[in-house]
């Protein structure tokens, strides 16, 4: 299964690209990890990275296309895989069609998760995220068993420095102006599903493998 995530900050994307990994052995391909994994590294990538991410802009098209080309090739991508915040701009888009087209794959499904601007900022606000693996909680909709600690790994959680409230509608504005387009983009090229991301997290997901599920 090859499939994108699309939505917002704080639509719920990561949250369910991690039940889908688990759920059918494929990864997670998220742009925004890798980017952060980069910068926790200092590398050259990262260093240049980090001002445009801390400030809720976009980092630049070239860099994150060359990040997909790369992760799509390794083994681990050939069964399928879930794109979890790329593409973000048309521009990306056209990539990704070009990278997977060189590599003979075709995406199977776009979903789209909607959720509304007030309940997004409340989400990413309490958003806590754990520094070793990544996995998102939330302090009050996905609470961890212990507080500060990840279930999955044991790391510490802790608060992106973009999930500031003036950063979040800096983000916000950025994917209105940015990404909304590639809504019609994928459901022109028929290939767009969307859900009501307003639900609780297991509501979400039941109807997200019930749509997958209908093919
Ligand atoms: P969220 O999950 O809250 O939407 P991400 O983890 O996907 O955030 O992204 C964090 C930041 O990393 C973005 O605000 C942006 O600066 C950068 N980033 C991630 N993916 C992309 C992309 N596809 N294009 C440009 N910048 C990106
Ligand atoms: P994205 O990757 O789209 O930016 P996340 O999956 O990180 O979004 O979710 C953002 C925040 O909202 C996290 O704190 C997460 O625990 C929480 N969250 C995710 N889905 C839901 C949901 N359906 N209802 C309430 N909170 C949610
Ligand atoms: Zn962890």
């Amino acid at each position: 299964m090859k499939l994108i995530l699309l939505g917002p900050p704080g639509a719920g994307k990561g949250t369910q690209a991690k039940m889908l990994t688990e759920r059918f052995a494929i990864p997670q391909v998220s742009t925004g990890e890798i980017l952060r994994a980069a910068v926790k590294d200092g590398t050259p990538m990262g260093q240049k990275a980090k001002e445009l991410m801390d400030a809720g802009g976009l980092v630049p098209d070239e860099v994150v296309v060359g990040i997909v080309r790369d992760r799509l090739q390794e083994t681990d991508c050939n069964k399928g895989f879930i794109l979890d915040g790329f593409p973000r701009t048309v521009a990306q888009a056209d990539a990704l069609q070009v990278s997977l087209q060189n590599m003979s794959k075709k995406l199977d499904r776009v979903i789209s998760l909607k959720v509304d601007a007030q309940a997004l900022i409340e989400r990413l606000t309490g958003r806590r995220t754990c520094k070793d693996c990544g996995r998102g909680y939330h302090v009050k909709f996905d609470p961890s068993r212990q507080a500060g600690v990840c279930d999955a790994c044991g790391g510490t959680l802790i608060q992106r420095n973009d999930d500031q409230e003036e950063t979040i509608r800096k983000r916000l504005q950025v994917y209105a102006d940015q990404t909304t387009p590639l809504i019609s983009y994928y459901q022109e090229a028929g290939v767009l599903l969307e859900l009501d991301g307003m639900q609780p997290i297991p509501q979400v997901q039941k109807e997200m493998l019930s749509l997958l599920q209908a093919g």
